[in-house]
C-alpha cells in the first residue's frame, strides 16, 4: 500500500511540477502546496472511508426523513463514526423537525381517456395533505407554469386537476440552473392552483430526462388558501398525459394518505479538530444528514455527509495540525423545513462563534469540478479574491473557483458574513436520480465519490494555512 502511494505520488508530482512553477511567484501557494495535495489525494483514494460509510447509510439504514426511526439511526451511526477519529470533540446539536409521513402507496389513474384507464408512477410531493381515504377524480387542465393559471381563472380551473408540464430546459449546459427553472411548479404550484378552486395537483418530475421514476421533493402551502393534494408523475408519464389532453379531455383519480404529524426531536451531528493557532476561527464542511423517503439518499445527500466526515479522517490520517477549527456538520432536515441548518446558524450567532466560511456538499456524490462561491456583497468582495492564487494547485486536478450557490443548509450563515462554498461536482446525471426510488448506494461511482472528497480537503487545507485575507 505504502509503495503504491509513492510511486503514484513521484509519478503525479512530476506530472504536475511544471504547472506549478508557473505560479510560484504568485504570494501564497507554493511546490510544497502541491505535494501535499497530492498527499491528500493519495490517502483519500487508498484509504477512504466516504464509500464503506455511504454503504452502511444506504444499504443498512437507508431513506432517512426527518422524523423517521431511520433519520435517527443516522444521527447514532454518523455521531459514532465521528468518535471513532480521534477528533476534539464530537457532539450532538438538538432540534426539533417536521414530520411527514406518506402513508399508502399513491394511486394516480387516467380514469376516462382515449385509451380507457392507465396507471400513472406517481409520488406524492413532500409536506402535501392527502387525498382522504375515498381519493378525488376530476376533469385535468394542463399548464405550462404558474402564470397560465390567471388567463383560465376560476371558470376553467374550479373543481379540476391542474398539470403542471413544463419540462427542464435541456439546452442549460449546467443541470441545476435547469432544475431552478422549472421547480417553481413543484414549491408553488398547489396554493398558486387552490386560488383558483382546483381540487389537486400534478407536476411534471423535476428531471434532466425522460424516464419512469417519478420525483417527489418539497412542496410549500402559502398562508391562507385552501391547501389541495399534489403528486408528481414520471417525465414518461408527463409526455402521455400531455399528449391525450391534446386529444380530448381526460379525468384522473388519485389517491394519496400522506399527512403531517407532530413535530419530533432530532439532532445536527457536530465533529471537530481543533485549530491549534487560531481555535476560534472556524471553517465548516457538511452536507445533510435527512433524505427524502424512497430510494436510500445516496446523491442526496449521503455523500455529502460521509465526504465531509471522512475530510477530517484524512487530516487525521496525514497528521494534519490544523491552525483554525475545522468543524464537520451533518445537518438534519434540509429537505423538509432547514431546521438543522437554521438551528446551526442561531447557536452560532448566540454564541459568537466566527466562522471564515462553510463548504457544503450536496449536489451529489459526482466527479468533481470544482468550487461555487457566494457571500454577502462586501464579504464576497473581500474574500473571493484571495482564494484566486489557489487555482495553482487546484487546477491540475480540474478544479475550478468561481462565483456561485453555496447550499441549503449554509445559507442562514450568510447574514453573519461568512463565506459560503457549494463543492460543484458534474451535474449532468445528478437529476436522473435526485428524490427517487433509484437514488441508491448503486448509483455512486466508488472513485468519484473520493475525489469529492479529496478535492474538499485539498480546499479546507489550503483555506486553514493561508486563511482569506
Ligand atoms: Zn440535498
Amino acid at each position: 500500500m505504502n509503495k503504491r502511494i509513492t510511486f503514484c505520488s513521484i509519478y503525479f508530482f512530476l506530472s504536475v511540477l511544471p504547472t506549478v512553477s508557473v505560479f510560484a511567484q504568485t504570494k501564497t501557494v507554493t511546490d510544497e502546496d502541491a505535494l501535499y495535495i497530492r498527499q491528500i489525494h493519495d490517502v483519500a483514494l487508498n484509504q477512504g472511508r466516504c464509500y464503506p460509510w455511504l454503504y452502511h447509510l444506504t444499504k443498512k439504514i437507508g431513506a432517512r426523513l426527518s422524523g423517521s426511526p431511520q433519520a435517527a439511526a443516522a444521527v447514532e451511526y454518523s455521531y459514532q463514526m465521528l468518535d471513532t477519529l480521534g477528533l476534539d470533540s464530537v457532539w450532538l446539536q438538538p432540534c426539533m423537525v417536521p414530520h411527514w409521513v406518506r402513508g399508502d402507496r399513491e394511486i394516480v389513474r387516467i380514469a376516462q381517456s382515449d385509451m380507457g384507464s392507465v396507471e400513472l408512477r406517481a409520488l406524492a410531493l413532500g409536506n402535501s395533505v392527502g387525498t382522504g381515504e375515498a381519493g378525488i377524480a376530476a376533469e385535468v387542465v394542463a399548464v405550462m407554469g404558474i402564470d397560465e393559471l390567471e388567463k383560465l381563472g376560476e371558470a376553467k380551473l374550479k373543481g379540476k386537476i391542474v398539470f403542471f408540464n413544463r419540462p427542464f430546459d435541456a439546452t442549460k449546459l449546467n443541470t441545476f440552473e435547469a432544475y431552478g427553472g422549472a421547480v417553481d411548479q413543484r414549491a408553488y404550484g398547489a396554493s398558486e392552483a387552490a386560488k383558483y378552486g382546483a381540487v389537486g395537483v400534478l407536476v411534471r418530475s423535476m428531471a434532466s430526462g425522460l424516464n419512469d421514476d417519478p420525483h417527489t421533493g418539497g412542496l410549500l402551502y402559502k398562508e391562507g388558501l385552501p391547501k389541495i393534494p399534489a403528486c408528481a408523475i414520471s417525465t414518461n408519464d408527463a409526455e402521455l398525459l400531455g399528449r391525450l389532453l391534446k386529444k380530448s379531455p381526460v379525468k384522473v383519480y388519485m389517491r394519496t394518505t400522506c399527512q403531517t404529524l407532530s413535530d419530533k426531536p432530532s439532532f445536527n451531528v457536530i465533529g471537530e479538530i481543533r485549530g491549534s493557532e487560531r481555535p476560534d476561527e472556524i471553517i465548516v464542511v457538511g452536507g445533510h444528514l435527512d433524505s427524502w423517503d424512497v430510494g436510500e439518499g445516496a446523491h442526496d445527500d449521503g455523500t455529502g455527509c460521509v465526504q465531509s466526515m471522512d475530510v477530517l479522517h484524512i487530516f487525521k490520517r496525514l497528521n494534519y495540525q490544523p491552525k483554525r477549527t475545522i468543524r464537520c456538520v451533518l445537518f438534519m432536515n434540509e429537505e423538509n423545513g432547514l431546521r438543522g441548518g437554521m438551528t446551526y446558524a442561531d447557536e452560532a450567532k448566540r454564541k459568537g462563534e466566527r466562522h471564515l466560511a462553510a463548504i457544503e456538499s450536496d449536489r451529489g456524490g459526482f466527479v468533481p469540478r470544482g468550487f461555487t462561491v457566494d457571500g454577502e456583497a462586501a464579504v464576497f468582495t473581500e474574500k473571493f479574491p484571495a482564494m484566486q492564487p489557489w487555482h495553482a494547485v487546484l487546477e491540475p486536478y480540474g478544479l475550478h473557483i468561481k462565483k456561485g450557490g453555496g447550499g441549503a443548509d449554509i445559507s442562514p450563515l450568510k447574514p453573519q458574513g461568512v463565506l459560503l462554498i457549494g463543492f460543484e461536482p458534474d451535474s449532468q446525471r445528478y437529476f436522473d436520480f435526485h428524490h427517487t426510488e433509484v437514488d441508491n448506494f448503486e448509483a455512486v461511482n466508488r472513485r468519484e465519490l473520493e475525489l469529492g472528497t479529496a478535492a474538499m480537503t485539498s480546499l479546507i487545507y489550503l483555506m486553514d494555512k493561508y486563511g482569506l485575507d
